[in-house]
C-alpha cells in the first residue's frame, strides 16, 4: 500500500523542510503547491500571472484551480507509490477533493501530519527564513546552508522569499487561521491523523514525524466507504 503523506501546520512551521526531508528518504514525490507557483511566476505561464499578485498579498489562489494542479499531479503513474503534499490541502474544499482524489486512486489512505508551532516562533522563523534564488529550494536547516548564503544544492543566492516580508507574514497568519485551521477538525477524527511538536528542533521533528507516519500506516483507514458519514471516517475495527 502506499504512503500518502499530507504535512499540515502554518506558514513557518517547518512543513517544507520536513516534506523534503521525509520524500527524500522514503523515495516518495514531493508535490509542494507553492513551489509549483513559484515555479510558474518564475516562467511567467498563465498559472504564474493569474498567482503572482495573490501570493504577493498573502491571499490563496483559488480551489478550482489549485484542485485542477493537485488533481493532474496525483493520478499520475510516478505518483501511485505514494507522496508527500506540502501546502495542499488548505481549505475544505481542497480537503474534500482530496478525498475523492484518493478514493478515486485506491492505494493506501491519507496520512495527516500538523506541525504544530506557537505564534511568536512562526514569525521568527518567517523573517529569518532563506530560499534559492535560483532553484527554489528552501534553505535546509539540517545542513547549515543559511548560514553560507549559499545553496547547497546548486550553489545559487540565498535570498528572503516576497510573500515572507513582515505585513504579508501577518495576512498570511491571518488567511491560515480563516480558511486553514478548520482543516484540523475536518481530519482530526481520523485514525490516521497526527500531531507533531514543530517547535523542537528538525532532526527531532524528522525522527518523530517519520516514526508516526509509519504508526498510523499500520492502521486500517477506510477512504469512500460505507463506514464513512460526511466528512467523519469510521475505524474499521
Ligand atoms: P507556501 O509555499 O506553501 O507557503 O505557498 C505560498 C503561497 O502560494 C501561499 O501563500 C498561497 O498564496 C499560494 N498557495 C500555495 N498552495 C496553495 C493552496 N493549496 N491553495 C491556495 N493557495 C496556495
Amino acid at each position: 500500500m502506499a504512503l500518502n503523506v499530507i504535512m499540515m501546520g502554518p506558514p513557518g512551521a517547518g512543513k517544507g523542510t520536513q516534506a523534503e526531508r521525509f520524500a527524500r528518504d522514503r523515495g516518495l514525490l514531493k508535490i509542494s503547491t507553492g513551489d509549483i507557483l513559484r515555479e510558474a511566476i518564475k516562467r511567467e505561464t498563465p498559472l504564474g500571472m493569474k498567482a503572482k499578485a495573490i501570493i504577493d498579498a498573502g491571499r490563496l489562489v483559488d480551489d478550482a484551480t489549485m484542485i485542477g494542479i493537485v488533481r493532474e499531479r496525483l493520478l499520475q503513474p510516478d505518483a501511485m507509490n505514494g507522496f508527500v503534499l506540502d501546502g495542499f490541502p488548505r481549505t475544505v474544499a481542497q480537503a474534500q477533493a482530496l478525498d475523492d482524489i484518493i478514493a478515486e486512486r485506491n492505494n493506501g489512505p491519507l496520512i495527516i501530519v500538523d506541525v504544530m508551532v506557537p505564534e511568536p516562533e512562526l514569525v521568527k522563523r518567517l523573517s529569518t527564513r532563506r530560499i534559492c534564488s535560483v532553484c527554489g529550494a528552501n534553505a535546509d536547516p539540517f545542513d547549515g546552508a543559511a548560514a553560507q548564503n549559499r545553496c547547497t544544492r546548486c550553489g545559487g543566492e540565498l535570498v528572503q522569499r516576497t510573500d515572507d516580508s513582515e505585513g504579508v507574514v501577518r495576512k498570511r497568519l491571518a488567511v491560515y487561521e480563516e480558511a486553514t485551521r478548520p482543516l484540523v477538525d475536518y481530519y482530526r477524527g481520523r485514525p490516521t491523523f497526527r500531531v507533531v511538536d514543530g517547535a523542537q528542533p528538525p532532526e527531532r521533528v524528522a525522527e518523530e514525524l517519520s516514526a508516526m507516519v509509519d504508526a498510523a500506516a499500520r492502521v486500517q483507514a477506510p477512504g469512500r466507504m460505507p463506514g464513512r458519514v460526511g466528512n467523519r471516517v469510521e475505524p474499521q475495527l
